[in-house]
């Protein structure tokens, strides 16, 4: 036993005490991948050193084949796993065993539901499989060092897995870290050569360098001990290396658990080999779920990055659009150097090529799964919809591609959910209809009852809802899809083209013409308020709205901006007004100037409040109401 000083007993994070419970019961009917992510961890502290040895090359201490052992004593009931990675300072265990570093995870652990049914699924998120070891253990020891370090300073982190961890300086000969479990009594069935191979070959054969076990050997004539001989177990070869034909989808889950740090298998992956100019291999895979940190700007996105067949970089965010963000996988490149940076990469010409080939892969799946999996791919929308809706300003020579994947509500619908695609609505458009209606608002509710959708109700034109905050924005980098242009129906003076026959527009218009006196009356009465007023063709029940200048922001950009602060170019509304309404005779037949003043101002108002917006004025709205209420009940 060696030395330890400076012993300390601190506490767990609360976050990482919350984790650990809901880790153990929840993972506990799959409770043998505690062994995939430790091995995953030695994997990534091998590639963490073999990448930090490529500028240091004093780090390797002489060298040692890089490598993984499990070992496990049947007796002490302990499982050992040993590899001779980076390892870890004592401050790195101290951070890195003991607190989640994950910006928003205290925010996020505030939704957890308490049923731990439904939160397990959560725990991938954190990245935390170290954890795991507790659900066998009930005690773990962790030795390591970190390459570099002097074997006096070395670490040993000890904890029970409840409250607190302790931590002490030891010493340590070699480099990378060895960590013990104490299985719990139960559990000592995974103090078992052939119980351990055979998780390793389920879940560990694709992990790119030897894991070895014990190989059982007799002992020599006159030694009481056979001599332990290692065997290696697991295939160690670079999965990405081998032919697709011979990948299982099993092998695809598994590896895709490691770099992604992802407890669920994904929903779907491409693997391609590039030969020619450029040479690459990429395995690119879509997660199930996305990660809770997804719009958080620190949050870790990117793909791992090899140069033949070495790891050089994690989340080297050059190949991938933003919009892109959440797809995992590797990239391993024949014509970049291995001193490649991440400021090299951002200027490298060839990463723009394979950036455009990697994005177009990425576009390639999604279709796929769109067209092959629709079920799949509704809860990709539901997942990453809001990030995809991000591409088309983004992403310009992808535009029509993206479109095609967005998903929107629409009146066809009847619960906003968003699973209607353009090609979709473009399939099954009107007679005559060429072009793609939609709407935005605030809310679902509020945009379904819109009146401006009463002459699409009418004619049975489809119109597509867009109510997340983002769908302004995204709109207004939208102009047409397959040959169609986008409208939206509450902007400018409404044309249904081809879909209002010569007799509608022609009747629309002499109704125009006998309404001009009151058209003027009403730019008298509203002054200020309107950039304009006119008769309506859209409107079959409510008797006026306000429609959007062609050229002005709309409602939502317009709250988005002074959310944020910044000044908002004033705009003002088109009057529109429904003459078949029996409000609007009224108003038409209204002698007293009075009244009619505030009958106009009460339209106008609740045309506002019809389409989401607020008042200017709300007292003088309900001082004009009640003036006509009182009249009424006279
Ligand atoms: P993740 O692997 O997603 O980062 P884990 O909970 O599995 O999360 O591991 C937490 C961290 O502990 C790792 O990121 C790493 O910094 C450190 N760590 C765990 N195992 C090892 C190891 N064998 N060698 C060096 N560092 C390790
Ligand atoms: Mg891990």
């Amino acid at each position: 036993m060696s030395v330890e000083t400076q012993k300390e007993t601190l506490g767990f994070q609360t976050e990482v005490k919350q984790l650990l419970h809901l880790m153990i019961h929840s993972l506990y009917s799959n409770k043998e991948i505690f062994l995939r992510e430790l091995i995953s961890n030695a994997s990534d502290a091998v590639d963490k050193l073999r990448f930090e040895a490529l500028a240091k090359p004093e780090l390797l201490e002489g060298g040692a084949e890089l490598k993984i052992r499990v070992s496990f004593d049947k007796d002490a009931k302990t499982v050992t796993l040993e590899d001779n990675g980076i390892g870890m300072s004592r401050e790195d265990a101290v951070t890195h065993l003991g607190t989640i570093a994950k910006s928003g995870t205290a925010d996020f652990m505030k939704h957890l539901s308490g049923d731990q049914k439904k939160d397990s699924h959560l725990i991938g998120q954190f990245g935390v499989g170290f954890y795991s070891a507790f659900i066998v253990a009930d005690k773990v020891d962790v030795f390591s060092r970190r390459a570099g370090l002097a074997a006096s300073e070395g670490v040993h982190w000890s904890s029970k897995g409840e409250g607190e961890f302790e931590i002490s300086t030891v010493e340590k000969a070699d480099r990378g870290t060895r960590i013990v479990l104490h299985l719990k009594s139960a559990e000592d069935e995974f103090a078992d050569g052939w119980r351990l191979r055979n998780i390793i070959k389920k879940y560990s054969d694709h992990i790119a360098l030897p894991i070895e076990l014990p190989k059982e050997v007799a002992a020599a004539e006159g030694e009481e001990q056979p001599a332990v001989e290692w065997e290696t177990v697991n295939r160690a070869s670079a999965l990405w290396t081998r032919p697709r034909t011979e990948v299982k989808d099993e092998e695809y889950q598994e590896f895709y658990k490691h770099v992604a740090h992802d407890f669920e298998n994904p929903l779907s992956w491409s693997h391609n080999k590039v030969e020619g100019k450029l040479e690459y291999t990429s395995l690119l895979y879509v997660p199930t779920r996305a990660p809770f940190d997804l719009y958080q700007r620190e949050a870790p996105k990117g793909l791992k990055l090899y140069v033949q067949r070495v790891f050089v970089m994690d989340q080297a965010e050059s190949f991938l659009p933003l919009y892109l963000r959440f797809i995992k996988g590797v990239v391993d490149s024949n014509d970049l150097s291995l001193n490649v940076s991440r400021e090299i990469l951002q200027k490298d010409p060839i990463i723009d090529s394979m950036k455009s080939a990697l994005t177009k892969r990425v576009l390639d799946m999604l279709e796929k799964l769109a067209k092959n999996e629709p079920e799949q791919y509704k809860g990709f929308w539901k997942n990453f919809g809001q990030v995809m809706k991000e591409g088309p300003a983004e992403d310009f020579a992808n535009k029509e591609k993206i479109a095609g994947l967005l998903r929107f509500a629409s009146t066809q619908g009847d619960d906003g959910e968003q699973v209607v695609g353009l090609a979709d609505y473009l399939a099954r458009a009107k007679e005559g209809q060429d072009k793609i209606y939609y709407l935005t608002g605030e809310t679902y509710a509020q945009v379904k009852n819109s009146p401006h959708l009463e002459v699409f109700r009418k004619k049975g034109i489809e119109v597509l809802l867009l109510t997340d905050r983002i769908d302004e924005w995204l709109m207004s980098y939208l102009n047409d899809f397959d040959g169609k242009s986008f409208v939206d129906v509450a902007r400018g003076d409404l044309d249904l083209g081809n879909l209002d026959s010569e007799e509608d527009k022609k009747a629309a218009e002499e109704v125009a013409k006998s309404k001009e006196g009151l058209v003027e009356r009403l730019k008298t009465a509203l002054g200020d308020s309107v950039a304009e007023v006119r008769v309506s063709h859209r409107l079959t029940d409510s008797p006026a709205i306000l429609a959007i200048g062609e050229q002005d922001l709309g409602l939502q950009m317009r709250q988005i901006l002074e959310a944020s602060g910044q000044k908002v170019p004033d705009s003002k509304p088109i009057f529109e007004f429904n003459p078949a309404h029996p409000l609007i005779e009224k108003l038409d037949n209204e002698q007293s100037d009075e009244r009619f003043g505030d009958l106009s101002h009460i339209l106008f108002d609740q045309a506002a409040l019809a389409a989401g917006d607020s008042l200017k004025d709300p007292a003088a709205y309900v001082r004009r109401l009640n003036k006509l209420l009182v009249e009424l009940s006279v």
